[in-house]
This record gives C-alpha cells, sequence and structure tokens, in this order.
C-alpha cells in the first residue's frame, strides 16, 4: 500500500472542539497483523539483563560495573526527569548521552522500534546490555524480563485486565455506578458463572416484548483473531457449543446496526498511550485503522449466522476471503485509514467533531475502569520502596460505529500488532512478508513518539538547549540533516526539529474535570491498598478488612464485628470460588468493591448507588485523614517527649491512638508513609 498524498492533514485534526473534547487529527492506514499472543501472568519476575551486544557504545563514562546499578537507580530515583541539577556546573554543561533502549524482548515490534531509535538518534541494545538501559521495550508483557530500574513498555497486570472476562467485570462495576456513562459496552454475561443469569434475564426482557429478536455474540476469555467467537440467536443455543467448562467466554449483546461503508461492516482500531497510572495520563493517536468486512452486511438471521466474513472485522480471518482487497489507497479496500472514514462520513454531513469527542470519551472511560486493579498488580509487583522500573504502554482500542454513529467499545489489546511487513501470496497458496509503507508510516510514528514522550533525559537536554538561541551550525530553524550521525544533537539546541509533529495526543489529564468523578473505584482502590499489609499482596486478610471497618468507623450497633466477619467471609469465598487465581487467599479488588457497595447502601440507603458509594468513600477518606493527622502529631509529640492532644498521659495518648486505628502505636516513619500514597505509579 502506498500513502495518498495529504494523508497527514487528516479530517478530524482539522476539527475543534465539541462537548469540550478536542478532535483528534486521524492518521494513516495499517495493515493489520495478528496480535501478539495473549500470556499468561508469571509469578514474579524472570531473568536478569542479558550481557552487553555487539553493538554497544562503551559504557558511560561513570560506572565501574557493580556501581553501575546503584548509580541508575539513585538516577532514576530522582524522577524520570533526571534533569535536576547534581550541583556540579561541569554536568550542566556535559552533552546528555543518548537514551539507552533495551530491544532484545521486542519480538514483532522490533521493527518499528529499530526505526524509530535511528530516527530519535537513541541508542539500541538489541542483545541487552549488562549495564541498566533507560527503556526495556517488551514484546508481550512485563514478565519479559527482570528489571530494576528505568522504563518498561508494559504494565504488570494489563494483559490480565485487557482479557474479554476481566475487561467485562471491570466495566460492568462502572456499569452498575455509571449506567448512562457506560453505555458504550455491549451488556455482557460472564460463562460459565452467569450462565443462569443470562438465561434468566434474557427470558424476562423477551416477556415483556415477544418482537424482540436479540443475537448474541459468544467470545472465549483470553482469544484473539475472532477465535472460537460464534454468534447465537438463543442462550440454549450455548449448550450445544458444549465447551464451556474448559473455556470461560463472554457472552454479549450483538450490535445488529453497525455503520456501514460500501455495504460492508468495519471497526476502527485506535492506539492509546497510557503515559502514567498516577497520576494519570492518556495520550490518543490522532488517526487508527479500520478494517473492513468481506461480505456484504445484512442483518443477523439463522441463515447467516456462521457467515464470519459478513459479521467479523478481524483482518486475520478477511484475509483469507477471496474477496479481500488489498489497496494502494489509504481511502479504499479492506484497510483504510479512520481518517479517510471521517472524510467521507464528513463529506455527508456527518458530524465528526462529535464523533472524535465520543471516542476520546469512551477511552478514557474506559481507561478510567481498569485503573483501580492495575494499581494493585503495580504496587504488588513493584512494590513501594523497592527497586523497580516505572511503566508506561500502548494500548489497542478496537471500536465499532453504530448506524447512529455512536462508538461502541468491543475490545482493548494489550499488545497490539505492531509489525511493520504485510503478507503478501506470491502465487496460489504461498505468501510472503513484504515491508509495508503504510504500516511503517503509522506504527513507527506511534512508537517513536511514545519513546520521545518518554524520554528521561529530555529535561536535561531542553535545559542545556536554553542558553542556545540560536542553532550552532547551519540556518536558523534548519534541523540537523538526516545523514548527521547519532550525537549530533548534543549540539543542536531542538534536537527533534527534524521530527515530525508529535502524533499523539494528550487527553487525560487536560479532560479530568470532566471525567474526575467517575474515579469512584480508584479511590476505593486506594483504600483496599493501604489495608492491603503485605507488600506485594493482592488480597486483603480478615484482619485488613476488621482494621478497614475500624479506622474508617464503619461499625455500629447495626453493623457488629461479627457481621463484617460474615460478610467478609461470604464475598471473599463466593468470589474465589469464580475467579481463576487461586494463588492467594484472601478478598480480591472486586470482592472488596462488591462488600463496599453493600456498606454503601446499607449507610445511605435513600441516594442513588454512585452517590451512595461517594459518600461513603469521602467518609472513609475523612477519617482516614483524621487519623493521619493524630499519627503525625503524635509522632510529633512524642519525639518532642510531649503528649499527644487530647490525653492526660503518653500511655493514654498510644491508648487512643490505638483505639482509634485499631492498630498497635504508629507514630513511625513507616506508619506514616502508608498513609500518603504509596508510590507514584507512572
Ligand atoms: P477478538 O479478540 O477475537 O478479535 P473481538 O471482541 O475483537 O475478539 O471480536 C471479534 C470481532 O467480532 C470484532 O472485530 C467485531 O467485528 C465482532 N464483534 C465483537 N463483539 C461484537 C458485538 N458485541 N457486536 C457486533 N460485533 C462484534
Amino acid at each position: 500500500m502506498r500513502r495518498g498524498s495529504g494523508d497527514r492533514e487528516p479530517a478530524a485534526g482539522r476539527e475543534a472542539e465539541r462537548v469540550g473534547l478536542d478532535a483528534g487529527a486521524a492518521g494513516e492506514p495499517e495493515r493489520e497483523a495478528p496480535e501478539e499472543p495473549r500470556e499468561e501472568r508469571a509469578p514474579g519476575r524472570p531473568r536478569a539483563a542479558r550481557e552487553g551486544d555487539a553493538s554497544a557504545v562503551p559504557p558511560p563514562p561513570q560506572p565501574a560495573r557493580a556501581r553501575g546499578l546503584r548509580l541508575h537507580r539513585e538516577a532514576a530515583g530522582k524522577g524520570r526527569g533526571c534533569g535536576r541539577s547534581s550541583g556540579n556546573p561541569a554536568d550542566e554543561l556535559r552533552p546528555p548521552r543518548p537514551v539507552t533502549v533495551d530491544s532484545s524482548k521486542a519480538r514483532t515490534s522490533l521493527g518499528a522500534l529499530k526505526i524509530s531509535i535511528r530516527q530519535l538518534r537513541w541508542k539500541e541494545f538489541p542483545f541487552g546490555r549488562r549495564l541498566p538501559c533507560d527503556i526495556y521495550w517488551h514484546g508481550v508483557s512485563f514478565h519479559d524480563n527482570d528489571i530494576f530500574s528505568g522504563q518498561v513498555n508494559k504494565f504488570p497486570g494489563m494483559t490480565e485486565m485487557v482479557r474479554k472476562i476481566t475487561l467485562s467485570r471491570a466495566v460492568r462495576i462502572m456499569q452498575n455506578l455509571f449506567p448512562e456513562e457506560y453505555n458504550f459496552y455491549p451488556r455482557s454475561w460472564i460463562l460459565p458463572d452467569e450462565f443462569q443469569l443470562f438465561v434468566a434475564q434474557v427470558r424476562m426482557v423477551k416477556d415483556g416484548d415477544p418482537s424482540w429478536k436479540p443475537t448474541f455474540i459468544v467470545k472465549p476469555d483470553g482469544g484473539c483473531q475472532g477465535d472460537g467467537i460464534y454468534l447465537i440467536k438463543d442462550p440454549s443455543d450455548i449448550r450445544l457449543a458444549g465447551t464451556l467448562q474448559s473455556r470461560p467466554a463472554v457472552v454479549q449483546e450483538y450490535i445488529c446496526k453497525p455503520l456501514l461503508i460500501d455495504k460492508l461492516k468495519f471497526d476502527i482500531r485506535l492506539y492509546v498511550l497510557l503515559k502514567s497510572l498516577d497520576p494519570l495520563e492518556i495520550y490518543i493517536a490522532k488517526d487508527g485503522l479500520s478494517r473492513f468486512c468481506t461480505e456484504p452486511y445484512q442483518e443477523p438471521s439463522p441463515k447467516n449466522l456462521h457467515h464470519v466474513f459478513m459479521h467479523l472485522t478481524n483482518y486475520s480471518l478477511n484475509i483469507h476471503s477471496g474477496n479481500f482487497v488489498h489497496s494502494d489507497s489509504t481511502s479504499t479496500g479492506s484497510k483504510r485509514t479512520f481518517s479517510s472514514i471521517l472524510c467521507r462520513l464528513s463529506s455527508k454531513g456527518v458530524d465528526i467533531k462529535k464523533v472524535w469527542s465520543d471516542i476520546i470519551s469512551l477511552v478514557i472511560k474506559t481507561v478510567i475502569a481498569l485503573t483501580p486493579e492495575l494499581k494493585v498488580f503495580y504496587q504488588s509487583d513493584i512494590p513501594a520502596g523497592r527497586p523497580g522500573p516505572t511503566c508506561f504502554q500502548i494500548l489497542g482500542f478496537d471500536i465499532l460505529l453504530m448506524k447512529n454513529l455512536k462508538p461502541i467499545l468491543l475490545e482493548v489489546n494489550a499488545n497490539p500488532s505492531m509489525r511493520i511487513e504485510h503478507e503478501q501470496e506470491l502465487s496460489p497458496g504461498v505468501f510472503e512478508n513484504v515491508p509495508s509503507l503504510v504500516d511503517e508510516e503509522v506504527k513507527v510514528a506511534v512508537i517513536r513518539d511514545t519513546l520521545r514522550l518518554m524520554d528521561p533525559l529530555k529535561n536535561k537536554r531542553e535545559k542545556q538547549s536554553q542558553p542556545h538561541k540560536k542553532p550552532l551550525a547551519g540556518k536558523e530553524g534548519e534541523g540537523p540533516s538526516d545523514c548527521e550521525p547519532a550525537g549530533a544533537s548534543d549540539t543542536n539546541p531542538n534536537p527533534e526539529a527534524h521530527l515530525p509533529s508529535i502524533c499523539l495526543k494528550q487527553v487525560f489529564p487536560k479532560y479530568a474535570k470532566q471525567f474526575n468523578y467517575l474515579r469512584l473505584v480508584d479511590r476505593m482502590a486506594n483504600l483496599f491498598i493501604r489495608f492491603l499489609g503485605i507488600k506485594g499482596s493482592m488480597k486483603l486478610g480478615p484482619t485488613g478488612f476488621r482494621t478497614f471497618i475500624r479506622n474508617c468507623k464503619l461499625s455500629s450497633s447495626s453493623l457488629s464485628m461479627a457481621a463484617v466477619d460474615i460478610l467478609y467471609i461470604d464475598i471473599t469465598r463466593r468470589w474465589n470460588s469464580m475467579t481463576l487465581d487461586q494463588r492467594d487467599s484472601g478478598m480480591c479488588l472486586q470482592a472488596f468493591v462488591e462488600a463496599f457497595f453493600y456498606l454503601a447502601r446499607r449507610k445511605f440507603k435513600m441516594l442513588p448507588l454512585h452517590e451512595q458509594v461517594a459518600s461513603l468513600v469521602d467518609l472513609c477518606e475523612y477519617h482516614l485523614s483524621l487519623l493521619d493527622e493524630r499519627r503525625l502529631e503524635c509522632g510529633r509529640s512524642s519525639r518532642a517527649g510531649g503528649r499527644a492532644p487530647g490525653s492526660s498521659t503518653p500511655q493514654g495518648a498510644t491508648r487512643s491512638a490505638q483505639q482509634a486505628d485499631g492498630h498497635p502505636p504508629c507514630c513511625t516513619d513507616s506508619a506514616r508513609k502508608s498513609s500518603g500514597p504509596r508510590r507514584a505509579l507512572s
């Protein structure tokens, strides 16, 4: 495929704001290669970084090997800016070293990554490196390596979080709280656990409205590329498949009226960068891809239910259809740019600003649904106070536009394909991978600009470039030529001058004000993590739960501690029987959320659920902040040999603090630490 001219100025990018959200710009087409395989969570982090490589630059002047890691950690500990002054003027003047990237685990994204690194004039370590690198690029998951510093392009737990069942659960919690805001995800049931519920709910609606003729789509958990997916008209059809026990799945309402172009169903792949978890930072790539079915669409009927080329938009399936069209243009064929679709819609008078704005909103809300549990994974894998990397991740969002242009979330991919080759049939049945210019252009831009946003030396470089008003060589405003060697940027005031403008657009915190009210579960997750107790744990023990109840003053004459224990046991047992992860005993975050909802309903009976929950979160945070203040005062007064306020004796002060939080006296640094944010998650 070749790029058409003018692709760079995508339709959506020319659009301004609607409902307060900028329209992003749309970009280029890609050939969609299969996703990276999904990965099961490996316990712990395997393997140390590999020994040096042939192309490695000599190590920076500082370290003897043994000191290398420690020094690096110190640098990392100063924040990712690395731009703080060392106090030594010579350091300020020394040209910054190139950013180092370990690409030894990049797998199928290696091609795009190599080009990105070259364009940035950074230093690649294709076989790993004895010394730590600034950035580690993993093809599949966080657990690809054992890393103690720098940045990794994967979050721990992301692969688990975006599996069909986990995503459906996370979104459902949000749908319970904010049904209107989360109606972009089709109603879903988890199989086999909710099979009876599914049957009962469908029967109920059908009884109320006999004209309702729904279709459902069954998707195996952890599947990809359309693998194992099928459509049904009635819940009883599921039993015929007979594989539920061996393969958990999600059954979902099928969107029967998708927007069609050229009579074909299509979906959209958008790239989203989760730059940081806490504080939350989200970017969206300005263009995406549209993947087309290869058989004209008809609403589902018993006759066409099994026509995969009509109903499933997966590239990996449709490539096998005789109707698949490889096109040289970005606006025709079976894979097109999303911008070309928007252009076409715009020419028909569609308000594409609203389409983009709705998509941005969908993306932010989905990430908000995922973050609470991601935080739990994060603190488990990278506990506060232990060395570890910071994380970022590129996600692939698959979105369907309905006929009325409402975007629907189909799924989120933790490892969207970043291949830059394209499969070509040389002769019948003989395929070969050939470079795809379009893939290269789209994916290299996403990877390169992700790296630019994550650049750990940016602050330093910017600082150094500030005194220079003019470039040292060449005309003012002229970027370095392409053949300039790596490192030439050291003397250039703007080392990014040769690069195109960044293709990733920040949407959060930019629109934080509009979406922060949705982050209730996030605040619950903070409470949950605070009471986890044991470092690295992901489940709350009975004592932790009791302490939470006591510290937040939730027990009362109508909720005894015995009732609290029963609540804990009931909910925990049920969740543990449902989830696959049986390694730890205790209460998982979803179980805690359920218990929290129960407590909120009891305490604030008359309010709608989200207000009940918000009130309870406020109350808990209020009591915990009082407690923290008291501990702080207690710490101060004990250091000063004084007494805690409100106590007549030092022992009394200790006792009252103890009674207040159900803990032993906690006037220690570690106690104070645990009451604040545990770690900046990014
Ligand atoms: P996979 O990970 O196997 O690709 P998806 O959830 O992306 O699974 O579903 C595969 C395809 O099925 C989608 O690309 C889309 O075309 C179609 N599809 C999935 N869910 C729905 C739905 N609820 N309504 C309509 N079509 C859907």
